[in-house]
């Protein structure tokens, strides 16, 4: 029996990934956050004292490396490196920026490739990321491009690192956001773009609960739920 796939892609701090686990959570489909399998490779890189921008020291790097994800009782994912639970760490501001950097070498996105697939293959997923739509998934049932401005992406960001306990000056988390949005979209491999056939999805002037909607009816009229 094939699976319904629902690919979102968007850049940083659009709120792809607490709405895509939403609308996962209402479809009962699986939710799968790649941004995380590359902040975990991200945070070896740098546990490991390897450049991240070096293709070379981090393609050597990766045969030691097991990412895995697993569920917990409560449909959470959490991210293990080498059988140690990284779900806490890979969010650190640092991690955002290795990951960014990882993510642009081919040999990372080809290695992380097969899991994404499989992942897919296997269950009805709501996958989120920078190409899903465009590369791992092309032929999902729906495709979506999740996006806000940079100022309201900021703003979020900001919240949520309060939040967590880890506040930080809002001119750095746009820079650092800017930054992101312009290696994501400006790099050779697989870049940050609308894929072929995706709705468009801008949440600056909505809320969760407007956003979530929005969402839910894009997935309903594509697949037909
Ligand atoms: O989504 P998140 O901010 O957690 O992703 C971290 C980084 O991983 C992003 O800045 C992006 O460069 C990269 N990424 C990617 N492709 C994906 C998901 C994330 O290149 N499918």
């Amino acid at each position: 029996m094939s699976t319904i796939r629902v690919a979102i892609d968007g850049p940083s701090g659009a709120g792809k990934s607490s709405l895509a686990r939403a609308a996962a959570a209402t479809l009962g489909f699986l939710y799968v956050d790649t941004g995380a399998i590359y902040r975990t490779v991200g945070l070896s890189a740098r546990d490991r004292g390897v450049d991240p921008g070096d293709g070379a020291a981090v393609a050597a790097m990766l045969p030691a490396l097991q990412v895995e994800l697993r569920y917990d009782g409560a449909g959470q994912q959490k991210m293990f490196l080498n059988g140690r639970d990284v779900s806490g760490e890979i969010r650190l501001p640092e991690i955002s920026r290795y990951a960014s950097a990882v993510s642009a070498l081919p040999v990372v996105r080809a290695y992380l490739m097969e899991t994404q697939r499989e992942l897919a293959r296997k269950n009805n997923v709501v996958m989120d990321g920078r190409d899903i739509g465009t590369v791992v998934l092309p032929d999902a049932e729906a495709k979506i491009f999740l996006t806000a401005s940079a100022k309201v992406r900021a703003e979020r960001r900001c919240r949520e690192l309060e939040e967590r306990g880890t506040p930080q000056p809002f001119e750095e988390v746009l820079r650092d956001i800017e930054d992101r949005d312009f290696r994501d979209t400006h790099r050779e491999a697989a870049p940050l773009r609308q894929a072929e056939g995706a709705a468009l999805l801008d949440t600056s002037a909505l809320d969760f609960q407007q956003s979530l909607e929005a969402l839910l009816e894009i997935i309903q009229e594509r697949t037909g739920l």
